[in-house]
């Protein structure tokens, strides 16, 4: 039986993940401080540690045991990112250097890491592969290149095993023995939950309506976070020692800011209200993943299209 220890198994992706790991037989230890994820999101028979990845000394208890890391605990949003850099810098730099010198002092050595397509920044060619230069444009995404360089230099240096895994944008949730498990943000930045929360008086901001797009709004990749889930368990498998790849994980296509709109509308059964805006810092215009790699090397392939993340993220709504 393998053990695996998640870091940030109690948020959106992670506790989707830890989900999925215990179906497939896994045993899990998670290592959560909670600053975004949820206590209550983590399953009485996994291992849980309520603490940070900056106490090395807790994270050397949590690695005990265990024969592969998922590591997700991360500040994740752009916005704040280029309000709170050094916050970033600490969390997603730091912190990941001290899981890591904590690994090789176990002997832990397999990793699959959530980077983001933040890293490749703003991108003239779509879809992105895997080999596009890596330029980002806010601190969140220079940091998640920060720690895929880093692992690069462990699979060279120490052998280590390693995938970062590089999503585009996740959405909707999972309907488990217990419920379902959705993204629970304070405050929320992501595109589709704010879709759905949006009111008349509370409307929907469209940042930004003069992009170089069909129709002016951003473009993105969005993938079904059980599709992403299930890509981090197959990685497991894919992980070689002294290697480090990087994958892409979306759908392979984009969707508009509107037609995001639109859709949910047509979800919902009425017109989500919505105001336009002056764009938001740090964005770029188009995101779309090239995910050829992550299908001959997971041999993965998404299967949830977007009405489906938005249905199942409506779901989650109207069962609170
Ligand atoms: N967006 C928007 N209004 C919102 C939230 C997001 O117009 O309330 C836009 C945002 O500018 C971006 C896209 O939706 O173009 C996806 O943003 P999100 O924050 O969901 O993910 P990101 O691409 O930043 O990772």
């Amino acid at each position: 039986m393998s053990r695996i220890l998640v870091t940030g198994g109690a948020g959106y992706i992670g506790s989707i993940t830890v989900a999925l790991l215990l179906q497939r037989g896994y045993e899990v230890t998670v290592l959560d401080d909670c600053s975004t994820g949820h206590a209550d999101a983590v399953p009485a028979n996994v291992t849980f540690y309520q603490g940070s990845i900056l106490d090395g000394a807790l994270v050397r208890k949590a690695l005990e045991g265990c024969d592969a890391v998922i590591h997700f605990a991360a500040k994740s949003l752009v916005g704040e990112s280029v309000e709170k850099p050094d916050l970033y810098r600490n969390n997603n730099i730091n912190g990941s250097q001290i899981l890591f010198d904590e690994m090789d002092g176990a002997g832990v050595t397999r990793i699959v890491v959530s980077s983001s397509a933040a890293t490749y920044g703003d991108s003239k060619e779509q879809p992105i592969l895997e080999t596009h230069k890596a330029h980002p444009t806010n601190p969140y995404g220079e940091t998640k290149l920060a720690v895929d360089n880093s692992l690069a230099d462990l699979a060279a240096e120490e052998n280590f095993a390693a995938i970062s895994l590089r999503y585009f944008n996740v959405a909707g949730a999972l309907k488990g023995e217990a419920g379902w498990i959705a993204e629970r943000h304070n405050p929320e930045t992501h595109l589709i939950p704010n879709v759905l929360k949006a009111t008349k008086d509370q409307p929907l901001k469209i940042f930004g309506t003069d992009w170089k797009t069909k129709d002016g709004t951003c473009i993105r990749d969005y993938i079904h976070v059980v599709d992403l889930a299930e890509a981090h368990v197959l990685a497991l498998d894919a992980l070689k020692a002294g290697s480090h790849e990087i994958i892409n994980l979306g759908s392979g296509g984009g969707y508009s800011v509107r037609e995001v709109v639109d859709t949910a509308s047509k979800v919902v059964g009425y017109e989500i209200p919505a105001v336009n805006v002056d764009r938001r810092a740090g964005d770029p215009a188009v995101l779309i993943a090239s995910i050829d790699k992550a299908k001959s090397l997971l041999q993965w392939s998404p299967t949830r299209n977007l009405e489906a993340m938005i249905r199942d993220a409506y779901e989650t709504l109207k069962a609170v």
